[in-house]
């Protein structure tokens, strides 16, 4: 129920729509705490695992990242353009070597999400940045694919001046419906559906999984007005070497 004129708090429009498009999300501090609490009593500490971090190239993202840092220490970083995660094959084998060794098994910790903004009056896709006296957008990325869905001529060649951008538009426009432009809520889950899956094939071509112990922390990070940092928590799972352990953070 919406607040009496005059009595509306600055982010109220904001609230109602996190909670109306991504019900249960989180701060970003309260799902970190969470997941590791969680992942501790699997066993996962800063010693002994590295954490990957694959989010959108925009600095918006970055204080979730430096959270990350701060709790699971330097991170591999799996970032491209709205979370994308083009590293291939050679960059998840990469990552692993880069674990911590000394026992019996490898531990991995990886975050893969895509983002959006929702502005002060609850606008999807708005953001404020520092040091612009206008809302701007985000994901960017998502927002620019839309454009060229909603003029109805979408490229999907390789540009090799736009490579990451066209790799997210060949990934992304078999999945819509003829015709179909989304809205930039529904598009950013479709994005998180395959950051999911690719996150899981990578993780199925580099994981030796009786040799290893792995999270796959996935979901959509949320920028609010006042620099506020939520995550929507997709359904999560740890796997230690061999077994599925759910994670239940939401
Ligand atoms: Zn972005």
């Amino acid at each position: 129920m919406r607040a009496p004129p005059g009595k509306m708090p600055d982010t109220m429009g904001f609230r109602e729509t996190l909670d109306d498009l991504f019900p249960g999300a989180l701060p970003a501090q309260d799902y970190l705490a969470k997941t590791t609490a969680a992942l501790r009593r699997l066993g996962f500490d800063r010693e002994h695992a590295i954490a990957c971090v694959g989010v959108c190239r925009d600095e918006l993202t970055r204080p979730f990242v430096d959270q990350i840092q701060r709790i699971w220490g330097e991170a591999f970083n799996f970032s491209s353009l709205a979370g994308m995660l083009l590293l291939g094959r050679t960059g998840f084998s990469a990552a692993l070597h880069h674990a911590p060794t000394g026992s019996e098994i490898r531990r991995y910790i990886f975050f893969a999400m895509p983002h959006i903004g929702i502005g002060q009056g609850g606008e999807p896709g708005l953001c404020r940045r520092a040091g612009q006296d206008q809302p701007s957008g985000a994901c960017g990325a998502l927002i620019a694919f839309r454009k060229e869905l909603e003029g109805g001529n979408v490229r999907l060649e390789l540009d090799p001046d736009d490579v990451e951008q066209s790799l997210l538009k060949q990934r992304l426009f078999p999945l819509l419906r003829h015709g179909d432009v989304p809205d930039l809520p529904h598009l950013t889950r479709i994005m998180h559906s395959v950051i999911v899956e690719d996150l899981e094939r990578g993780i199925s071509l580099a994981v030796d999984p009786l040799r290893a112990a792995w999270a796959e922390l996935t979901g959509i990070q949320i920028h609010g007005p006042d620099r506020q940092e939520w995550i929507w928590p997709a359904e999560s799972q740890a796997w230690v070497q061999g077994v599925r352990e759910p994670l239940t953070i939401g």
